[in-house]
């Protein structure tokens, strides 16, 4: 089938003026891009034409952070990303993934994961070929790549151990993940500040990762720290990945915790640029909002965690595992960015749970709900709640600051990505739903820190490069047709965003 765009003002992805002008595509690959005046008779017979008067043409927007790993398979999936724009998502992100899983491990697994990918406790897949096999077997509405997510790796050998790999297990993680390479991976992802991966060593890592040596996938970071050790952090991952041999992509780049505002930040910059001065291949990524995401089981300590996720759970209802806890949070442990602290008890707001009781404290800050109802401290109010709720617990956390990601974004290297959780689709933050068109509205039109071809660059040519997609991203005559129409004027404020303002 032969498609026209006719008219429209075409922006590429290349970050190059706009212009205006047509697209012709035919069975799915576009043809010819060219402008207005000069087209009439390159695309004459065309099945079907479009009018993209008054609109913007572009590339169809690649998200290679969303966490839509089990989302995938549910029959609705691309109805949320399609609706925003996005053409190819990548999932498997932070280390996170369903796959691959041991039978012994495989509920502890799930039960951590739920809060941020959703349930696939009814799923059968244990490696990665089983996976690929399960997701081409729903019709998918748009393009998915995966990262093999180093957490699961480490839970499928050895649980949620607090140890380092040995010999034996660094052979057999080698082979997990070579087998996700086969299966399409782009690469590896990593998720410092969870479990099990907090206990990995930076040898460790870069050990695994050297599968990928040789352009065979990238490295994704979610660092150790992303609050006053911030450029300790991204020394680390640099490190690791120049050991490894492979490039780099730092994940939602951010300083987080008022301490770390305005400051640590630039420093972390000039550590990176000295490395892309010298050749090293990193580049960073950021999602468009000063609220960040995840479970509230990241919180707790790991020392505590150690003896596995469900059973730190259930032990939160004893005396002394509460006190051990408090000691812990307000003592810190050596490499661990205690969030309770970094980010604050008060920032941190309670966005979804399962059980009615607990339905009371969502949109409410830790420290809110502890005066509130009564609670000893925070530490008491996390540790029931936790506990009542099998440590299915969402938060939102109010970290960020506005210039700080400003400053990320004008980074001619940092691509948008949305970091969407797929756990809570009640109460989740806008970013699932919103990020694409809210970037646009908030960065582009109503507070210019960029322009339009360099924030649609950020969204589709940025990306793909960055994942080794060659045949997309850019609005070009050989490139796949995922081409996107839209009109600006027609954003509106979205629902959650207002939701996360009123939260302030
Ligand atoms: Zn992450």
């Amino acid at each position: 089938m032969t498609l026209l765009i006719r008219d429209g003002t075409i922006v590429d992805g290349s970050g190059g003026k706009p212009f205006r002008g047509d697209v012709c595509a035919d069975d799915g690959v576009i043809k010819v891009v060219e402008t207005s005046a000069s087209s009439p008779g390159r695309c004459p017979m065309a099945d079907e034409t479009i009018d993209a008067n008054g609109r913007i043409v572009c590339p169809g927007f690649i998200d290679i952070h969303r966490h839509c790993d089990v989302a995938a398979l549910r029959g609705d999936f691309g109805l949320i990303e399609i609706s925003q724009g996005i053409s190819s998502c990548f999932a498997g992100n932070c280390g996170m993934a369903p796959v691959p899983n041991a039978p012994e491990s495989r509920l502890s697994l799930q039960n951590y994961l739920e809060p941020c990918l959703g349930s696939f406790a009814k799923e059968v897949f244990h490696t990665h070929s089983e996976y690929l096999k399960r997701l081409r077997s729903v019709p998918l509405a748009i393009n998915i790549g995966f990262f093999a997510g180093m957490g699961a790796i480490r839970t499928a050998i050895k649980g949620f151990e607090n140890t380092p790999l040995t010999l034996g297990q660094m052979v057999r993680a080698r082979s997990f993940l070579q087998d996700a390479l086969d299966c399409g991976a782009f690469g590896m992802s990593i998720g410092l500040i969870y479990v099990p991966e907090i206990y990995s060593t930076a040898a460790e890592i870069a050990g695994l990762a050297s599968v990928m040596k040789g352009g065979k996938g990238i490295l994704c970071a979610h660092m150790r720290w992303e609050s006053d050790r911030l450029v300790h952090a991204v020394r680390e991952v640099i490190d690791i990945a120049k050991k490894a041999g492979v490039p780099l992509e730092i994940s939602h780049f951010k300083a987080a915790g008022v301490n770390a505002w305005h400051g640590v930040l630039h420093e972390a910059i000039e550590t990176i640029e000295a490395e892309r001065a010298k050749g090293f291949d990193v580049t960073v990524d950021f999602y468009p909002y000063d609220c960040s995401a995840s479970t509230m089981m990241q919180m707790l300590p790991p020392s505590y965690l150690a003896m596995g996720p469900e059973e730190a759970i259930a032990g939160l209802d004893k005396r002394e595992n509460v006190e051990k806890i408090r000691k812990l949070f307000a003592e810190g442990e050596k490499d661990w960015d205690n969030l309770s602290q970094t980010r604050g008890w008060n920032r941190t707001i309670i966005s979804s749970v399962s059980l009615e009781e607990n339905r009371k404290f969502l949109g409410k800050s830790v420290t809110a709900c502890t005066k509130e109802y009564g609670y000893r401290d925070e530490v008491e109010f996390t540790a029931k709640l936790l506990h009542s709720e099998n440590g299915k617990v969402s938060v939102i956390s109010r970290s960020m600051s506005q210039d700080d990601i400003d400053t990320i974004a004008r980074l001619p290297y940092s691509s948008l990505i949305s970091d969407s959780l797929y756990g809570n689709m009640e109460n989740p933050h806008p970013r699932l739903y919103g990020a694409f068109p809210h970037f646009l509205r908030d960065f582009v039109l109503e507070r210019k820190v960029l322009d339009l071809s360099e924030a649609i660059r950020k969204m589709t040519s940025l990306p793909a490069w960055r994942v080794g997609l060659k045949n997309r991203g850019f609005l070009r005559s050989g490139y796949k047709a995922d081409i996107l129409i839209f009109d600006p004027a027609d954003f509106i404020r979205c629902k959650g965003a207002q939701r996360l303002s009123a939260l302030r």
